[in-house]
């Protein structure tokens, strides 16, 4: 009898609910609103109304079903099945793992989001040779996740893998804690490309991003690169800054755990052609050159079901 499994990437603002076969395909999906402002219960709610969904669409029963994974911001517990205050869930202490054992009667497991979309590039996506592999992922924030021995390092109290929150710079511009000034968060994330984009318009550096003649807060990312690829140079300083930081949060990785492979994945990979090279040089430039040498840097095979692919992924590895 063949086996499945639900995986739930649960966002501040949605739930993405699929069904996934061993092989972690997707065979069926789909999707609510989460409804933070509603309270747990409600959340539960979506969360099971989402899953018999896709069963539907999947033509299963619930039995065939053998376990959930669940991809959550964190700080979690993972072993307590426990969610805490985020900026995302506005939760103390969200014992979400029990609460859905209760209504689902199934196996659920819990991890954090960038921890599950780590390993289900290592299962399903560009990191399935790989049993040392950290993945990195670039959009408004950084986030990441450490595959070691095949399995996600956790640490003591599963806080491990904030790649996001390294120090590259320090005295450099906060990543939204107080003290953090320049984590590689404050220095490569999207968020980032953005604030040194509008700094320079407000510097009235007027030649900048193409004569653009908008506000500085209107300003978005994509113009940012299409300027910086018609040769802006203002454009352009800004990835390179970018790049640099990047590539020195990439050599304190190689560095410290000697991985194999690192995938990149992120909507700031969109722009790749922009800062690769460099963060590539500055990689080389800031790492062992021996332990740099037995790592490749790659970028991420899953897109945007990354988040879905690792919750079924973390059903599948514990399930
Ligand atoms: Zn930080």
């Amino acid at each position: 009898m063949a086996e499945f499994y639900a995986g739930v990437d649960l966002g501040g603002t949605k739930i993405l609910t699929g069904i996934g076969d061993a092989d972690g395909r997707i065979i069926a999906r789909s999707r609510a609103r989460t409804e933070v402002e509603k309270g747990e219960k409600r959340i539960v709610k979506n969360i099971v109304r989402t899953i018999h969904r896709a069963l539907e669409k999947a033509e299963l029963d619930r039995d065939k079903l053998s376990c959930l994974g669940i991809g959550s911001p964190g700080p979690l517990n993972i072993s307590a099945g426990i969610v805490y205050e985020t900026s995302n869930l506005p939760f103390k202490r969200f014992p979400i793992v029990e609460m859905l054992e209760d209504e689902l009667e199934l196996p659920v497991l819990l991890e954090n989001d960038a921890n599950a979309a780590a390993l289900g590039e290592k299962m399903f996506g560009a990191g399935q040779k790989a049993e040392e592999m950290i993945y990195i992922t670039i959009s408004t924030g950084i986030g990441g996740g450490i595959i070691s021995q095949g399995r996600i390092l956790h640490g003591c109290c599963d806080g491990a893998g904030e790649i996001g929150h390294m120090i590259v710079n320090p005295g450099g511009p906060t990543c939204g804690f107080k003290q953090h000034q320049g984590c590689l968060e404050a220095m490569s994330s999207g968020t980032a490309i953005i604030r040194e984009a509008r700094k320079k318009l407000v510097q009235q550096e007027t030649d900048a991003f193409l004569g653009f003649n908008g506000s500085p807060g209107e300003l978005t990312g994509f113009q940012v690169a299409q300027a910086a690829r018609q040769g802006d140079e203002a454009a352009r300083e800004i990835y390179e800054e970018m790049g640099f930081y990047l590539g020195i949060g990439v050599a304190n990785l190689i560095d410290l755990l000697n991985p194999e492979l690192i995938v990149f994945g992120g909507g700031v990979m969109k722009a790749r052609d922009l800062f690769w090279e460099i963060m590539q040089h500055s990689a080389a430039d800031h790492a062992i050159p021996a332990v740099k040498q037995d790592c490749q840097l790659i970028e991420a095979e899953l897109g945007e079901d990354v988040g879905l692919a690792g919750a079924i992924a973390v059903a599948i590895s514990r399930g």
